[in-house]
């Protein structure tokens, strides 16, 4: 008898058995009994073992799939990926599947079902249906094949099916060969020597496993580098995938690729319907589309015929799952070009440190554009100190100034500032009382025009109060600057000018962000306030000057990785300065204008700055020169969570290895949300397969637990953010 284990969509780690009684492969989803329901589940293996009594087990209800699943390499990815991130195997395999098939949908296309004449029906005399004039019409528009859909209602089609004049067909659509009728727009760009020599090496080294990182300053042109490559990748009949940030998927970009290729493009974004996901995935599994561009999970579109994948941004933080299963989108799609045995680009004009030191090893193959393409120089930059001056919604004086002087050129600028809201907090100014979120014990933040307070870590609003609850005062003032006051204090300032804010606040509407960028790219005198959206990869060619508020914070935090983010955030920012024919001028307002970090940012740039914490970070031991393991957990107490990281960490001093570095348990940095208390253990060692076996160990430990059920836990493997 041959016993299938099957993966469930559980958070447990173990598979279950079933007796296999009719043939099926490694990789479908069957039905299962499971409890009192069925259940959707995937065959991981088949043989003849179980560990459990084989006359107990149930039977498969049914197998739904007639192939395996996925592909190949999607398979091994999936597996891999489970063991290296420690995530139960069912969970990890039912996220890299679109919604509908989880729920147990065929991997087909849709039948489409066509209504034609039966024998009968075409030897028909019309006359006959005279007094059933519309059943006479629809019989004569089918014989003349005119019918549209919707032109009759479906009684009329089910008296003629009545009288067999008519039968329902359905078929498949057959599959299009989109390679047929392929071709590449010609592009008026005339490509620099470095764009040239960046497109001609990987050119050449498309038919093996290879990293490439292309470094690019800010407007270098990389988005060009990426189309030729693919229009060489294409041209061979090969598809692609382009992974881009959450917040870059705007029409600019889709417009560009949709432009140069005469192919089938699809678009992966949070926006589309489940029918839609679906599709994109049935075609990219059929050869059916040539690109794939699309967010992080795009990245388990099961191709069939890959032949590159593109990483735009690959420093960027949205390509790290944070919840659930924890994965890196960028470091999986590095192993899916292994397995498949095809090129991956990385681009970035900020690389990560990973990224830098792989490719200072060698591992990964440097290429670099160190110039704005075209005409576009790179933006002057400037320190302006604001010790003891005073600011008006965060704006000093100088700054004004110089906004009011490009405004006046008709040119734009943009004012950048990362915290949305009127103010971060809601202080009484007779008894110093704060209005906080009993959630999270963190201040709220207060919204004017909504008027209302809202908690940005569990996003629970509440009204805002009349009367300190402490002391009864009605003097409640908002403390700090968000983008929603600088916005309003812009409006006093320049009655004239059309001022975009641009945070979570004002684009969360579907096509809002989209419907802002199209309006400044009219050109014109205008101002953009916002968050670090404004960061992201768009093309402003009007904006002349970014304005910096307020970064301090970045500058002095407990996460060794703050200085990095900064930096990337500074760079890209400043990066929206002065492209095309404008020159640009970026103004950073600071308490610290001697940090030496944003002076060698300044002077020096990006590169320089990683260098220099690249070797701060070796010396240090801290990683990439170690890898991280953050060991979560939550409870409502506040006595469950820091008890079972404490046994994990005693655990580990018995049965880790010497070497292995523990820190904590500690309160996580935000250490109560939506009334979890949190807590962690970091472990570092320099030996990463060390490091995972003695993961493997651990987990099993924790298993035989009874502590597990009280708490909320979880394994991030390399975190990036604790
Ligand atoms: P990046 O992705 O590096 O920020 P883009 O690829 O978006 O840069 O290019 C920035 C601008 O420069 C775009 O408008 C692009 O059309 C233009 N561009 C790119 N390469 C060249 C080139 N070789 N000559 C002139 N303009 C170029
Ligand atoms: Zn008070
Ligand atoms: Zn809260």
């Amino acid at each position: 008898m041959f016993i299938a284990h099957i993966a469930l969509p559980l958070p447990l780690y173990q598979l279950f058995d079933y007796q296999l009684m009719t043939p099926a492969e490694v990789g479908m989803r069957v039905k299962v009994p499971f409890g009192k329901r069925d259940a959707i589940g995937i065959i991981v293996s088949i043989d003849q073992h179980t560990n459990f009594d084989i006359k107990n087990l149930k039977k498969i209800t049914a197998i739904i799939d007639t192939v395996p699943l996925f592909t190949p390499s999607i398979w091994q990815l999936l597996n891999w990926a489970a063991s290296y991130y420690h995530y139960p195997i069912g969970e990890v395999l039912f996220h890299a599947m679109p919604t509908l098939l989880r729920q147990g949908r065929q991997a087909a296309k849709d039948e489409i079902k066509h209504w034609q004449l039966t024998e009968l029906g075409q030897q028909f005399d019309l006359a006959l249906l005279k007094r059933a004039p519309k059943q006479q019409l629809l019989l004569s528009s089918l014989k003349n094949n005119t019918v549209q859909e919707n032109d009759f209602g479906a009684t009329i089609y089910y008296e003629l099916h009545k009288k067999k004049l008519i039968q329902q067909i359905s078929y498949r659509p057959d599959s299009v060969k989109w390679q047929i009728n392929f071709s590449v727009n010609c592009s008026p760009i005339q490509l620099n020597k470095e764009q040239s020599y960046a497109i001609n090496t990987i050119n050449e080294q498309t038919d093996q496993f290879g990293v490439f990182l292309l470094e690019g300053v800010t407007g270098s042109g990389k988005t060009e580098v990426y189309l030729n490559i693919l229009a060489n990748v294409l041209s061979t009949g090969k598809q692609a995938l382009v992974l881009v940030p959450e917040i870059s998927l705007t029409p600019q970009t889709i417009e560009r690729f949709k432009q140069r290729f005469n192919a089938p493009i699809d678009i992966l974004h949070s926006g589309l319907t489940d029918k839609e996901r679906l599709r994109v995935w049935l075609q990219s599994k059929n050869d059916e589309n040539a690109i794939i561009v699309g967010t992080r999970s795009s990245l388990f579109s099961p191709f069939k015929n890959l032949g590159m994948i593109i990483i735009d941004e690959e420093h960027d933080s949205s390509y790290k799952q944070q919840e659930g299963w924890r994965y890196h989108a960028r470091d999986l799609a590095i192993m899916r070009a292994k397995i498949e045995n095809i090129p991956i680009l990385l681009g970035s004009a900020t690389p990560s440190l990973e990224t830098l030191k792989n490719a200072q090893n060698h591992k990964y193959q440097l290429l670099q554009l160190t110039e704005r393409a075209g005409n576009a120089s790179l933006a002057k930059q400037s320190i302006l100190d604001i010790r003891g001056l005073p600011l008006i919604a965060g704006l000093s004086q100088s700054l004004v100034d110089q906004v009011k002087k490009h405004l006046s050129n008709n040119n734009q600028v943009m004012l950048f500032l990362n915290r949305r809201g009127f103010s971060p907090q809601l202080l009484c100014h007779d008894c110093g009382w704060i209005a906080e979120c009993p959630r999270c014990e963190h201040p709220y933040t207060y919204h004017q025009k909504q008027h209302k307070l809202s908690c940005h870590h569990c996003d629970t609003p509440r009204s805002v109060p009349e009367q300190c609850p402490k002391c009864g005062s009605t003097h409640l003032i908002p403390i700090g600057v968000g983008t929603e006051q600088l916005e309003k204090q812009l409006e006093i300032l320049f009655p004239n000018i059309k001022i975009s804010r641009i945070d979570r606040d004002t684009v969360s509407k579907k096509g809002a962000l989209n419907n802002y960028l199209y309006n400044i790219q009219q050109g014109g005198a205008h101002i953009l306030v916002g968050t670090q959206i404004l960061a992201k990869g768009h093309h402003f060619p009007e904006v002349t000057l970014v304005g910096i508020i307020d970064v301090d914070g970045a500058l002095f935090s407990s996460d060794f990785r703050a200085t990095e983010r900064f930096a990337q955030l500074y760079t890209q920012v400043s990066g929206r300065a002065g492209r095309e024919a404008k020159a640009g001028e970026v103004i950073l307002q600071t308490y610290h204008p001697d940090h030496p970090l944003l002076n060698i940012l300044l002077t020096k740039g990006y590169r320089a700055f990683a260098n220099a914490t690249l070797q701060e970070r070796q010396q240090t031991q801290l990683p990439p020169f170690s890898y991280q393991v953050l060991i979560r957990a939550a409870d409502r107490n506040n006595c469950y969570a820091p008890t079972f990281l404490q046994r994990i960490h005693e655990w580990l001093k018995e049965n880790g290895a010497p070497e292995l570095w523990q820190l904590g348990p500690i309160p996580a940095n935000q250490p109560k949300k939506a009334d979890y208390n949190r807590w962690q253990l970091l472990l570092q060692h320099t030996n990463r397969q060390l490091l995972q076996k003695i993961l493997n160990q651990l987990v099993i430990e924790i298993g035989k637990w009874s502590e597990i059920s009280k708490v909320r836990w979880n394994i991030d493997i390399d975190p990036i953010d604790n």
